[in-house]
């Protein structure tokens, strides 16, 4: 019962259980009382969707069993981070649903314990200041087949490095003139643990610590010693940290923590088809100018997929149906937009909007006449209400719901065909106008009265219904219709994709008047459309633009 009860704020994490999981339940049977979990992103770009699915991990596992997840910025390496980053990480991780309360941890506030944890394993003999050059470091590191050598600088006595190590963290030597590097073992099977580099020198300023520091841990060495200061139970990481995992045990343990120590776990990497996850790729659009910035809503980045409309509930629901594996794949992002679709469709008003308007006059309807027909504001959700549209002689129906010479099983609009307008009348179309161009400009029909939507009329049946708007009373907008952001590239060795050519088509679409009013942020499914969101940044007081969150039919299937 109560872990039915925390179940709920799992995050996102459901019931169904994991290899995380199992470890977790017997680690809890053992001496361990409660989790502690931590999500540690580097300041340096925006987070993702691949994060999204670190976070709902992280935090579920500890909201499921009732324990704590900290929210720590890896800002151990001076040079790529930046405090916009940290600013739009926490903003991200809110908007999913979770919660630090008072743990935001910077790994940057723990120089200090570093420093002290080095300074004791040159004392125990454990570590030694290297003065190789890099060329040198890797060919001294050896292969998988072949064990290392030595450095020469290896043996060199406690005080000489104490002295020397002291002097890196003054600033007497230039970047890259000396290494620290932790005394493990020259032919271990593990290359990470041949006496691995764990302190460099660089002379740059941290966006917290300023010029305090001129060397700085790496992340094999700084990782561990966070968690384990933060008493951090279960470090979760993605797999390409497994062959770490040695040394981050080595560290956790030659730096004193034995009690109820970190444990590394590690699970698959998100990809999903069609997108780009890492941020390096994701910093080269933007700066390239090929996207409107992180969160142009093409954009796998949190901040993107919130303008684009994604809901935190629909994220959280992906992040949970892709599960957690140790085997890399790579998901179909059409399983996101089913997310979205199945949150929004009782979420979402639905309101009449052409994207491509084709004139539709009705000869025998009143001229000047206005009637306010009642439509449904959602039918998936009998509480949303209802809404008066105005219909008039004039209206637009949607270019492709015409046919001058109809195919097969086309059903809508056609020379002497029959068909209903939404919430309105049963309208024939008579003839139809064209342009210079053959293209149709204009469709004549007549409306029976006796059809009125609500009336009862039962005389005949007809199996088109189409969406409509007055040419005389709506509005006009901008939408947005998005593909996805990448394409394949078959001829590139390295499967690098390429940016989607039409990704992103915008049109000067018209809505039904009950749009006015509409807010920054609000969704509506515009009928037979998909669901658009009012966009947050290009939306101004005289003009409405939306993007398309999602299309409102695909050819994926759940499995
Ligand atoms: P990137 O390669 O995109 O820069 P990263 O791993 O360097 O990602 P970090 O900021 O270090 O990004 O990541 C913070 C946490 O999010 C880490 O624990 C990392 O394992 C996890 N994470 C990052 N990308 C993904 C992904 N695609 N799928 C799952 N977890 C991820
Ligand atoms: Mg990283």
């Amino acid at each position: 019962m109560a872990e039915e009860k925390n179940m709920e704020n799992s995050g996102g994490l459901g019931a169904t259980g994991n290899f995380i999981h199992s470890y977790i339940q017997d680690d809890l049977k053992g001496e361990l009382n409660k989790i502690h979990t931590r999500f540690p992103p580097e300041p340096n770009g925006y987070l993702h969707i691949g994060h999204a699915k670190s976070i709902c991990l992280n935090f579920g596992l500890a909201n499921l069993y009732g324990g704590k997840c900290n929210l720590r910025f890896d800002d151990t390496n001076p040079t790529k981070e930046d405090v916009e980053y940290v600013d739009s990480i926490q903003e991200d991780v809110k908007w999913l649903g979770f919660d630090w309360e008072d743990r935001l941890y910077y790994a940057s506030s723990y120089f200090e314990q570093y420093y002290e944890v080095a300074v004791k394993l040159i004392k125990e003999g454990k570590a030694f200041v290297c003065e190789l050059t890099p060329e040198e470091m890797r060919e001294y590191r050896g292969t998988l087949s072949t064990p290392g050598k030595e450095s020469p600088y290896r043996n060199r006595s406690v005080e000489e490095n104490l002295d020397l190590f002291e002097r890196m963290k003054k600033g007497e030597f230039p970047d890259g003139s000396k290494t620290l590097r932790a005394k493990i073992d020259m032919a271990s099977p593990n290359i990470n643990m041949r006496d691995p580099v764990i302190y460099r020198i660089s002379h740059s300023t941290h966006h917290t610590t300023g010029n305090e520091w001129c060397i700085y841990p790496m992340y094999d060495f700084a990782h561990p010693l966070e968690d384990a200061i933060e008493g951090i139970t279960h470090s979760i990481c993605t797999m390409e940290f497994e062959d770490h995992r040695p040394l981050y045990d080595w560290v956790v343990k030659e730096a004193g923590y034995t009690l109820n120590p970190p444990r590394q776990i590690e699970f698959a990497r998100l990809g999903m088809t069609n997108t780009v996850m890492s941020k390096r790729k994701l910093r080269a659009l933007v700066e390239d100018g090929l996207v409107d910035g992180w969160d142009d809503p093409r954009m796998p980045t949190i901040s993107g997929l919130r303008r684009r409309g994604y809901t935190p509930e629909a994220i959280r629901d992906f992040c949970e149906r892709i599960g957690v594996s140790k085997a890399n794949s790579v998901v179909d992002s059409g399983l996101l937009d089913y997310c979205i679709r199945d949150d929004l469709k009782a979420k979402a008003n639905v309101v009449m909007a052409v994207l491509d308007p084709l004139k539709l006059i009705i000869t025998n309807y009143p001229e000047g006449q206005t009637e306010m027909m009642e439509l449904e504001n959602n039918p998936e959700n009998p509480d949303a209400g209802t809404r008066q549209v105005p219909f008039t002689k004039e209206l637009y129906i949607e270019r492709e719901d015409f046919m001058e010479e109809p195919v097969k099983k086309f059903f809508r609009l056609a020379p002497g065909k029959e068909v209903r307008l939404k919430g309105a009348y049963f309208v024939t179309c008579t003839d139809f106008v064209k342009d210079t161009d053959g293209n149709v400009t204009e469709v004549h029909c007549t409306y029976d009265p006796e059809t009125r939507s609500g009336s009862g009329f039962e005389g005949r049946k007809v199996k088109g219904t189409l969406h409509w708007v007055s040419a005389t009373e709506h509005v006009k907008a901008t939408a947005r219709l998005y593909d996805y952001m990448m394409l394949d590239n078959p001829d590139d060795p390295n499967g690098e994709m390429i940016m989607n050519p039409n990704s992103l088509e915008a049109k000067e679409c018209i809505i039904e008047p009950s749009i006015k009013g509409a807010k920054k942020g609000d969704r509506f499914q515009f009928m037979r459309n998909g669901y658009f969101i009012v966009d947050t940044k290009d939306t101004t007081e005289e003009h409405l633009v939306f993007n398309r969150i999602v299309p409102l039919k695909s050819s994926f299937k759940l499995k």
